[in-house]
């Protein structure tokens, strides 16, 4: 039998860890902290990665590659950085038998390790913009881990980019949180608030970062993606300068910006249910499995032979499984897709061989409403119409749940009660008390202070003083 996942009603956080694993897609590894992604999840991870990737490219950026090794005086050249990483950093003290002369971070993140090198290869105007993207692993050593969400080992993307104005670099830090946004709500069907961090909330070097934020199915936010602008700081801790159209020496103004295995986490928690995940279609290492019903020994030659041509067909536009394991029933097959969230279900039985034609049972809608039939010569067409149809259903769902799940609270009583069960959007003074009391009364921090948001003045929700812009305060992972 499939194994029983935990109701999320029950235990969200059960649920999650039952999804995560009865779905094989990571589980825990010897190495307190860190996790093994198994070939589902990871089957997951590299359509996550083509769909950055691409967006990447389309926007000028090269992949390169950078050790994994970062010498410990770099960290300790910005100070603001080594001051937010310090607490988390792995260290290698001997290598070859012997103690090492200077020992060696564990990268945390690339910026300093980049700016190194990026000192050496800018030296004129000419060698900007400097476009930059690494996929990699890095180490953030983590008290309390989850899969996917915290450990102390992650995947990841890290922008890093250098520009000869502050506004060049201010665009590009807005255009890769709209890549992330338009990746986020297009690919993964999540909704996300983009927005500016807090200043206790920012990355650790930056001037300003920003970040989409998304509603967890238990109404807690999470951090899909962030973009930093870094101002001059690193180019600055590294010498990264340049020669300017007046032959005036110049520091450059950088960037950087990331997205890591996180976002695996985020597609279970935004679409599972208590069958288990449901996977948007553009993301889905399965999009379409075909499941063969047969009694007889003669039914099963004639139905087993029109499945392969079904799946023939179909997997030269979808990823399609034909589900032909012997010795488990029907039944068994449809629950075990259903948790694995495959998006589409083609079933395929004697009657629908004889009446030329097949079965569709759609993942994302109730067991009612969720079948129709479709001739087989327009399968193909089918499946597209429905796939389209499951990607822009799941995004609509998570969107109202977000929606539904925000309210606007006008005082500091009805803000307390709203980051309880939801998303509160409050004006806030800015101040960093009224932040951390907020944080102390509640466990909410400020997720972002939205950028899309009207520019009538009001007053903080916390302190009554006056305010100009609203920010998100939630409970995160
Ligand atoms: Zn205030």
């Amino acid at each position: 039998m499939v194994r029983k996942i935990t109701p999320a009603s029950e235990d969200y956080s059960q649920w999650y860890t039952d999804v995560v694993q009865t779905a094989e897609m990571a589980d825990y590894s010897p190495v307190r902290g860190c996790m093994v992604i198994r070939p589902y999840g990871y089957a997951l991870w590299e359509n996550v990665q083509q769909g950055l990737d691409r967006r990447f490219k389309a926007t000028g950026h090269q992949n390169a590659y950078f050790p994994l090794f970062i010498p410990e005086s770099f960290i300790r050249k910005e100070a603001q950085h080594v001051e937010g990483f310090s607490p988390e950093l792995a260290v290698v003290t001997h290598g070859g038998g012997k103690e090492l002369e200077e020992p060696l971070i564990v990268r945390p993140t690339s910026e300093t390790i980049i700016n190194s090198m990026y000192a050496k290869w800018i030296q004129s105007y000419r060698d900007l913009p400097l476009l930059i993207n690494q996929w990699c692993n890095v180490v953030r050593w983590e008290m309390r881990t989850r899969l996917f969400l915290r450990t102390t080992e992650f995947l990841w993307q890290e922008g890093h980019t250098a520009h000869a104005t502050a506004q060049e670099a201010r665009e590009e830090t807005m255009r890769m949180l709209e890549v992330y946004r338009d990746f986020a709500e297009n690919d993964a069907a999540i909704p996300v608030i983009p927005g500016r961090k807090s200043d206790s909330e920012k990355f650790a070097g930056a001037v300003d970062s920003y970040s989409i934020e998304a509603m967890m199915g238990n109404k807690w936010a999470l951090q899909a993606g962030t973009s930093h602008f870094l101002g001059q700081n690193f180019a600055k801790a590294f010498g990264t300068q340049f020669l300017d159209e007046n032959n005036e020496m110049q520091f450059v103004w950088q960037t950087s910006w990331g997205v890591s295995t996180r976002m695996v986490g985020a597609i279970v928690m935004v679409h599972g249910d208590d069958q288990g995940l449901r996977l948007p279609p553009r993301l889905a290492p399965v999009q379409v499995v075909v499941v063969p019903i047969w009694k007889s020994d003669d039914q099963r030659a004639s139905v087993m032979a029109v499945a392969q041509d079904v799946t023939q067909a179909l997997g030269t536009a979808f990823r399609c499984r034909l589900d032909d394991r012997e010795g488990v029933s029907p039944g068994f097959k449809f629950n075990d897709w259903e948790m694995r969230g495959v998006p589409l279900r083609i079933e395929l039985g004697p009657r629908d061989v004889e009446k030329n034609q097949a079965v569709l049972v759609r993942r994302d809608l109730a067991r009612k409403e969720n079948k129709s039939t479709a001739k087989l010569e327009a399968l193909s067409a089918a499946v597209g119409e429905q796939l389209e149809a499951i990607q822009g259903n799941l995004f609509a769902q998570a969107s109202c749940f977000l929606q539904d799940n925000t309210s606007e609270p006008q005082t500091y009583g009805a803000l307390r009660e709203a980051v309880e069960d939801g998303f509160a959007l409050a004006y806030w003074c800015g101040s960093a008390d009224c932040e951390a009391k907020v944080k102390d009364d509640t466990k909410a921090t400020i997720r972002c202070i939205p950028l899309n948001q009207g520019k009538e003045p009001g007053r903080c929700v916390c302190c009554g003083e006056p305010a100009t812009e609203k920010a998100v305060f939630a409970r995160a992972y």
